[in-house]
C-alpha cells in the first residue's frame, strides 16, 4: 500500500483500495513450534563474554536511551521557545510520510466506502496514557465510552502486551475481544470457518458465560515464564525503579523509573538470566524490556487470526485497522501493509519509523478518532 502524500493532502496511491489480494493464512501452528523441553536441553548460549558483551551492551544502550519517553519527561526537556519550535517543525516534517488519521479522516472515509472495518486497539500508549507506574495506566470514562461506541459498530478487539486478564480488568468491556501478552493469549469468537491451519483452540465461556475460542500458542511454555520470571524479578531487586510485571506468557522489566547511570546494570542483569534459557528472548518496547518465548507469533500474526476467526479474513470488503503506539506493534502494521489489506495508525508524538500509514499525536486524539469513525458510520447507515 503505497501513500503518497502532501502535508495536508494525503492521496492514497490508485492501487490501494482496489487491489486488495486474496487474504492469505499464515499462521504458524503449535505444532511447529518448539517444545520448551527440547530448548532446555540444548547447549547453545548467548554469546555474551567480553568485548562482545560490550558491543551488544551499547547497541541495546542506545536503545534503552533512545526509547520514547514518558509525555511528562517530553516537556521536561524543552528548554526553551526555540527547541519547541525545531520539535513541532520536526514532527510536521515527519507528518508529511504519517498523515493524521483526523486530518486525512475524509481519505480513510473514502477508502473504507462501504467495506467492512475491523479495529484493532493496543492499550497503553494508545488508550491510556503512559505513566510512571504501569498499575495506573488507567483508560478515561471517555475513552471508555469511545470504545464502547465503536466496538457496537465494528468488530473491535485490543491486542496488549498485558496478560489478557489484566487488560481486560482496565477495559472492563464485554463488548470486545481481547488479546493479552502480545497476541499469545487470545479470547474470541468461536470459528466461523471450519478449524483450518492446524490451529487448535480451547473452547471456553467468557465472564458472561458466552461461547468462545480460547488461543494460547505458547502454553508449553508457561512453567519456564514463572521460573524467569522469579528469577530476574530477584536479580533486578535491587536496582532503584526497576519493576517487574508478569504477563502470564511475557515478562516484562519496567526500567522508565531507573536512573540512566542504571540502564546497563538493567541489561547485564537480564540478558545473565537470559543465558540459561535460548527458548526464551528479548525484545524492548517503551522503555520497557519484555521476555517471551522464541515463537513465530506476534501481534500481526493475533490480527490474522482474529480476522480469520471472526470470518473476515476471507473478504475483500474488510478494512482492518490497527491503532498502537509501540515497537510491537509494527509487527501488526507490516501485516496490514505486506498483505495491502488495511493499513496501521501510530500513536507517537515525536517522529519515528513505522510500517503505519497514518498517525495520531495521542491517546486524545485516538478518542477522538474513534468518536469520528463512530459519528461517520451512524451517519452512513
Ligand atoms: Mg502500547
Amino acid at each position: 500500500m503505497d501513500l503518497k502524500t502532501g502535508l495536508n493532502s494525503p492521496v492514497l496511491a490508485d492501487h490501494l483500495p482496489t487491489a486488495l489480494p486474496a487474504a492469505v493464512m499464515t499462521f504458524t501452528t503449535p505444532t511447529s513450534f518448539p517444545s520448551p523441553g527440547l530448548c532446555l536441553n540444548t547447549t547453545k548460549k548467548i554469546p555474551l563474554p567480553g568485548k562482545v558483551e560490550e558491543v551488544r551492551a551499547t547497541g541495546w544502550l542506545d536503545l534503552m536511551m533512545a526509547s520514547s519517553p514518558t509525555r511528562k519527561r517530553q516537556i521536561k526537556d524543552v528548554v526553551n521557545d526555540t527547541q519547541a519550535d525545531d520539535l513541532d517543525l520536526q514532527y510536521h516534517n515527519w507528518m508529511v510520510d504519517y498523515p493524521s488519521a483526523l486530518t486525512s479522516f475524509e481519505t480513510i472515509t473514502d477508502l473504507a466506502g462501504s467495506k467492512r472495518l475491523a479495529l484493532f486497539l493496543d492499550y497503553d500508549g494508545t488508550l491510556s496514557p503512559i505513566v510512571d507506574n504501569p498499575a495506573n495506566a488507567l483508560m478515561s470514562d471517555e475513552m471508555r465510552a469511545a470504545v464502547r461506541h465503536v466496538a457496537s459498530l465494528f468488530p473491535t478487539a485490543i491486542i496488549s502486551g498485558r496478560s489478557r486478564d489484566k487488560v481486560f480488568d482496565f477495559v472492563k468491556l464485554n463488548e470486545l475481544y481481547y488479546a493479552g501478552s502480545h497476541g499469545m493469549d487470545i479470547m474470541g469468537p468461536v470459528r466461523k470457518t471450519a478449524d483450518s491451519n492446524g490451529v487448535e483452540c480451547i473452547r471456553s465461556t467468557d465472564s458472561q458465560g458466552k461461547e468462545v475460542n480460547l488461543f494460547q500458542p505458547a502454553s508449553e511454555f508457561l512453567p519456564m515464564i514463572t521460573e524467569v520470571y522469579e528469577k530476574l524479578d530477584e536479580s533486578v531487586k535491587d536496582i532503584v525503579g526497576a519493576r517487574m510485571e508478569d504477563n502470564k506468557f511475557c515478562v516484562s522489566v519496567h526500567y522508565r523509573n531507573v536512573a540512566e547511570e542504571d540502564y546497563k546494570k538493567v541489561f547485564q542483569r537480564v540478558t545473565a538470566v537470559l543465558e540459561d534459557y535460548p527458548c526464551l528472548r528479548l525484545t524492548h518496547g517503551r522503555k520497557v524490556f519484555e521476555v517471551r518465548p522464541v515463537i513465530d507469533w506476534n501481534k500481526g500474526k493475533a490480527v490474522e487470526f482474529l480476522l480469520e476467526s471472526l470470518g473476515l479474513n476471507e473478504s475483500e470488503d474488510v478494512l482492518p485497522i490497527y491503532v498502537g503506539d509501540d515497537r510491537t506493534d509494527e509487527d501488526a502494521f507490516k501485516v496490514l501493509k505486506a498483505s495491502n489489506r488495511g493499513f496501521g495508525i501510530l500513536v507517537s508524538s515525536i517522529p519515528k519509523e513505522s510500517d503505519a500509514f497514518y498517525s495520531l499525536r495521542d491517546p486524545a486524539e485516538v478518542m477522538d478518532f474513534l468518536r469520528k469513525l463512530a459519528a461517520w458510520k451512524e451517519q452512513s447507515t
